[in-house]
């Protein structure tokens, strides 16, 4: 099985849309296939298919910091000892957990000398499951509302794909992921065989474009690129990022009124994308 992540750095360059081409590709070429919308703050895979998300299959746990007041001594190692910067302390007075940035790692617990930090599990998102054809699923992740670090969603979604691996045994398994480069994208490409990063010739597209080739590289991620709408704009922006990620623009999509006016009716047009 080959697993593939549709990134892109910069939001809206298209990447839902190519990634659902890809599994639709496969799917007429007989493979069997699992696209996973990574993209938790906001999936939308499901629309493009015209599917409902019925119940979740799964729900999706995280455990966060709770503190003991009577076992703190207030020695400020775990402040120290947080990455995120997510435990604030004032002097001589207890630590106060920000939850928003917490990414519960669970570092604060493990050094706490006093074990006066306790992890409380908390539902965090839902995973759903849409059978599109006999040989095709989707697997949706969806974060809790309000939640600020998703990364934990992802990864246990990916966890998840791995257990319907085994059952289903696919050719691929596609990995929608969300714009960005911070710790959801992290999970969604981390640990796949390739990376196809959708940029349009724009300056925050090649910005972006950077960001995402220098992330893959240092995830050891191959990737590949494609741009979108590569007649709008100006391509030669993107070209020295390809050239210094020695890697090569595999596909280029004109703008076509059609395909918008098809995307904002949630349709697709059918096009061939690269062989793999
Ligand atoms: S490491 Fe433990 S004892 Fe020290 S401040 Fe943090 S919670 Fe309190
Ligand atoms: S669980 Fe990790 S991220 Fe959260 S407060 Fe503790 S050390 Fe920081």
């Amino acid at each position: 099985m080959q697993k593939i992540a549709i990134s892109g750095g910069k939001g809206g360059t298209g990447k839902s849309t190519i990634a659902i081409l890809f599994a639709n590709k496969f799917v007429r070429e007989n493979k069997k296939v699992i696209l996973v919308d990574c993209d938790v703050e906001c999936p939308n895979d499901y629309l493009l298919l015209g599917q409902k998300l019925g119940k979740p299959q799964e729900k999706v746990y995280a455990e966060f910091p709770k503190l003991s007041k009577t076992k703190c001594q207030k020695c400020g190692l775990c402040v120290k000892t947080c990455r995120n910067n997510a435990i604030f302390q004032a002097p001589a007075k207890y630590p106060v957990f920000i939850k928003d940035l917490c990414s519960a790692c669970g570092a604060c617990w493990i050094v706490c000398p006093y074990k006066a930090i306790e992890p409380k599990e908390e539902e965090i998102g839902q995973i759903f499951v849409n059978q599109i054809k006999e040989n095709y699923w989707l697997v949706t992740g969806s974060a809790k509302p309000g939640l600020e670090e998703t990364g934990p969603v992802v990864t246990q979604i990916k966890k998840f794909v791995l257990d319907l691996v085994k059952k289903t045994k696919p050719d691929f398994a596609l990995f929608d992921t969300a714009p960005g480069t911070h710790c959801p994208v992290i999970s969604a490409i981390l640990d796949c065989d390739l990376a196809f990063c959708v940029t349009e010739p724009t300056p925050m597209g090649a910005h972006d474009l950077n960001l995402i080739l220098d992330l893959c590289q240092k995830l050891k991620v191959p990737v590949k690129v494609i741009l979108n709408q590569a007649d709008l704009g100006d391509k030669r922006k993107i070209f020295p990022i390809v050239k210094k990620f020695k890697t090569k623009i595999e596909e280029e999509i004109p703008y076509s009124k059609k395909i918008v006016e098809a995307y904002s009716k949630g349709k697709l047009l059918h096009f061939e994308l690269v062989k793999l």
